[in-house]
């Protein structure tokens, strides 16, 4: 039977985290730095929002974990609200069918990266954001804390230091593109800038309140516009298409929600005009997203018949 009251999330999170205890954990933490591979892959949160400001949540829901990738969500949002289309000239907004750190499209598109998500185009993004704002990490933290009234939201340097001591790959991403002109800061400066992105530690509390603004069709948290109506419409569908790495097509099966994962194991995903979610298990499957989180979200969206189809 679907599970539809309008007043309370709570008993649908309940009968998800009961479910969840009850099935063995698979899945294994991220192990590409030291900082990620230390958590224990059992642990399971889960957050739902109404547009109101309300948070109903289950489990470890109160607890900062290392939000990664879903942060390309947010500094996506605050460059597009500065730049608007001038944006599409330098990133892509096509699924890759690629995992988030490949090297390989990039010669043939010129340096263009195909999509916002994978690092490559999320390193445009933050870049661009930096030499808007002069200080693009400083603008999601702001930005988040602003959204999900939590003013204690921060960097975790240690993530962050793992991250710089680790990351080849994504320098040589940056490099890359600078080949073809489509970084405009020093790589340096760039890469810097996105690890601390990428360290944010938060909440599924905070991290589902700060996505609001996309079920609310771009109005922010004081009821100010930082998205269009359309602009909101279109980081959704980004999203929905590209989303979870090369498995978007089987998330778009599953859950039928727009989301975004990270490595660090949490997932966030909108019910535009109803609500948002977020959830976090850090046992990640091969394509790097979250066991526990994508079955947590198949079930909420099967229980309660809320989805975009
Ligand atoms: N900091 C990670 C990286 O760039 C983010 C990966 C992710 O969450 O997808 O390698």
């Amino acid at each position: 039977a679907i599970m539809t009251s309008t007043t309370t999330f709570q008993p649908v999170l309940e009968r998800i985290a009961e479910e969840i205890e009850r099935t063995p954990g698979s899945g294994r933490p991220a192990d590409y730095i030291p900082a990620l591979a230390a958590c224990d892959p059992r642990r399971f949160g889960m957050a739902v929002a109404d547009l109101d400001g309300t948070v109903y949540g289950v489990g470890d829901w109160r607890q900062p974990f290392s939000a990664q990738s879903l942060t390309k969500v947010f500094t996506l949002a605050l460059d597009l609200s500065r730049e608007g289309d001038a944006l599409w000239e330098h990133v892509g907004r096509e699924p890759s069918g690629n995992p988030f750190n490949s090297l390989v499209q990039l010669e043939y598109e010129n340096g263009i990266p195909r999509n916002p998500f994978i690092n490559a185009g999320a390193l445009v993004v933050t870049d661009r954001l930096h030499t808007r704002t002069g200080d693009a990490s400083g603008e999601l933290l702001a930005f988040l804390r602003a959204e999900s009234g939590n003013p204690d939201l921060t960097f975790d340097q240690e993530v962050a230091a793992s991250e710089s001591a680790h990351g080849d790959r994504n320098a040589a991403l940056g490099h890359f593109m600078a080949s073809y002109g489509n970084i405009d800061n020093p790589v340096p400066t760039l890469l810097e800038q996105y690890f601390r992105q990428c360290s944010v530690a938060a909440s599924c509390a905070d991290l589902a309140l700060a996505t609001s603004f996309l079920a609310r069709h771009g109005i922010r948290a004081d009821g100010s516009r930082l998205l269009t109506r359309s602009q909101a419409k279109q980081i959704n569908a980004i999203m929905l298409t590209c989303g979870t790495y090369d498995a978007a097509g089987d998330f778009a099966y599953r859950v039928g929600l727009p989301g975004k994962s990270g490595v660090g194991g949490g997932i966030i995903a909108v019910v535009p005009g109803r609500c948002t979610l977020c959830v976090w298990s850090p046992g990640l499957d091969e394509r790097g997203n979250s066991v526990a989180g994508v079955t947590a979200l198949d079930r909420f969206t099967t229980l309660t018949g809320l989805s975009v189809f």
